[in-house]
């Protein structure tokens, strides 16, 4: 594929909800094209449903796209700032004949709409005010009517452009619904709030947007907007559908499916790397030899567009959950320590005392981190290292087995003040099945009842370390053996 340099793409997120998983792979998409082509990502906020739109959703957009690692070039463009000039585009189209000013009341349209499904003909308006006489507007105005601005769209009208997904695309004028409302209800003396397709045609343009990448739910849209183009007298943008995401029924992935959000994605314990590296798995195929494990960086390097699929994308969380993993195992101990400090630290966890040592809380993340799935397991996995662990039943179980409470004891005893060394705590383990006269086995389950209060957990030896090295093996240990002594 040839692209003409310099590329110039666009994310236009409404602010009327949180970065959803749809948007972000729009975005995904569009920041890899722009980076491959050494062109630049703009960000415009189509905040221009009033009612709907809030700047705590614009905080979450723009959060969730830094946190993903989909740097923006240049301010976000606010759409609603740029009203005047959506105005000025429709008064032009007012006086070139493409746009008319349609009197027609919602009771009129209503009882159209309903003529129309009695004959079982699809809805559209019937272009009933294209051509009114001055006096027949002068009439209307007089009975007080206010006005819509239409776009007109002839029937005879073909729409074709060559789509970098889905290939050549064409639409009839007649497909498209009839002449397109552009501007709100208003006095016929003024211009009501212009609407979405005029909109978004006139900022494309006037932020010179070489491509528009976006989902294939707009493609009528494209259809429609092509047309104001062509009127405005201004170049077209080259378009590329994106297929839908979808659910593991088939269907367009919706809120009902529970987690849509990046925020919710991010507060479950998902990796910015690994749900980026995922959303660029949705709709695309890396080239032979990548595998499915990249950074973003990566992608960027080989993406194109003859890689996306045209068919909708199915949500797969095993393979999310896998992407995840292996990310987290791969992160150096510091780094998995800095990832997980904040969410210790909410749950007041090593902020003071020996466990607030960086060396040692490294070395938990050493631990632990082979077994990680989501960022939150490290915080679920951590917890009795940092709080006395209630014994569940098994482990109280074998802490009244025969002969549990002499090796424990045994075990106390031989503790060292200093550092416990793996050969010296493997003996130490053996000298305490020698004395109670058990299997190391016992000793071993035992231990691990006493330290982690379960029976269940990482490897023995590395974990009783770590709390010896913040000393608290012996407390665990002195209540373990009173709980199997109270068993006796
Ligand atoms: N604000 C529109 C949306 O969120 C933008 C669509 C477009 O990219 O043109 O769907």
């Amino acid at each position: 594929m040839v692209v003409q340099a310099p590329v110039r793409v666009r994310l236009a997120p409404s602010p009327t909800g949180t970065l959803h998983i749809g948007t972000a792979r729009t975005a995904v998409f569009n920041w890899l094209f722009a980076r491959r082509h050494g062109g630049s990502f703009l960000l415009r906020i189509e905040d221009t449903d009033r009612e709907r739109s809030r700047q705590e959703y614009t905080d979450n957009i723009l959060e969730g796209l830094a946190w993903l690692g989909l740097d923006w070039d240049g301010d976000p463009v606010i759409q609603s700032a740029r009203i005047e000039q959506h105005r000025a585009a429709i008064a032009r189209l007012l006086a070139s004949g493409h746009a008319y000013r349609c009197y027609a009341t919602e009771a009129e349209l209503t009882a159209m709409r309903e003529q129309q499904a009695a004959a079982n003909r699809a809805p559209r308006y019937d272009n009933r005010h294209r051509h009114l006489t001055h006096e027949q507007e002068q009439a209307f105005i007089a009975e007080g009517r206010e006005a819509v601005v239409r776009f007109r769209i002839d029937d005879d009208a073909v729409i074709r452009w060559d789509d970098l997904v889905r290939g050549e695309m064409r639409w009839a004028g007649a497909d498209l619904g009839g002449d397109m409302v552009i501007a709100r209800r208003a006095p016929a003396d003024r211009i009501g709030d212009p609407l979405y397709n005029l909109v978004v045609v006139v900022d494309d343009a006037a932020m010179a947007i070489t491509h528009v990448i976006r989902g294939e739910d707009h493609i009528a849209n494209t259809a429609k907007q092509l047309l104001l183009y062509e009127a405005l007298g201004v170049p077209a943008p080259v378009f590329a559908h994106t297929p839908l995401i979808l659910n593991k029924e088939g269907r367009k992935l919706s809120k009902r499916d529970g987690v849509t959000s990046i925020s919710d994605f991010r507060a479950m314990g998902y990796d910015a790397a690994a749900l980026a590296n995922y959303m660029t798995l949705l709709g695309w195929s890396p080239p032979e030899g990548m595998g499915e494990r990249f950074s973003l960086a990566e992608a960027a390097a080989v993406f194109d567009f003859e890689r996306v699929n045209r068919a909708g994308a199915r949500f797969d969380w095993d393979k999310l959950n896998w992407l995840n993993a292996q990310v987290l195992h791969d992160l150096a101990p510091a780094v998995l320590r800095e990832k997980l400090l904040p969410l210790w630290q909410q749950k007041g966890w090593g902020a003071s005392g020996p466990a607030a040592d960086p060396a040692w809380q490294a070395d938990l993340c050493t631990l632990l981190g082979p077994s990680l799935t989501l960022l939150a397991d490290g915080v679920e996995q951590a917890e009795p290292f940092f709080e006395r662990p209630l014994a569940d039943s098994a482990a109280v179980g074998q802490l009244a087995a025969e002969g549990a409470g002499a090796a424990l004891t045994a075990v106390a005893a031989a503790l060292p003040d200093g550092p416990l060394a793996p050969d010296a705590a493997r003996a130490l383990l053996d000298g305490a099945a020698t004395a109670a006269g058990v299997k190391k086995g016992v000793v071993m389950k035992s231990l691990r009842a006493a330290l982690l209060g379960s029976l269940q957990g990482p490897d023995l030896l590395a974990t009783w370390d770590l709390l010896h090295r913040i000393g608290e093996d012996a407390p665990r240990l002195a209540a373990a053996v009173q709980s199997s002594s109270r068993a006796e």
